[in-house]
């Protein structure tokens, strides 16, 4: 069975979802294995749970749409510092 593998950008839309706990279980299978193999990615996410807990363990829907973007963009330049060497 070929699997399609998820890119980055499939799982940074899915984080809040993920650390909802709202994905189905073969998202979340996908999301997982996409982390084992991408330290970007699972930087990201504990960025993200960080804030979590920052912003009070409130559902990751709460998080304001700034915070994300700010997230996002760090993520990005995290990225693009590796690819560019
Ligand atoms: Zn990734």
């Amino acid at each position: 069975m070929i699997e399609h593998a998820m890119t980055c950008q499939e799982l940074v839309e899915l984080i809040t979802s993920y650390l909802d706990d709202a994905l189905p279980a073969d998202a979340r299978q996908r999301f997982e294995r996409h982390l084992a193999v991408c330290p970007g990615c699972a930087i990201y996410l504990e960025q993200m749970r960080m804030t979590l807990r920052l912003l009070g363990t409130l559902s990751a829907e709460t998080i304001p749409a700034t915070t994300q973007q700010e997230l996002l963009a760090a993520f990005r330049g995290l990225r693009h510092m590796g690819e560019s060497r």
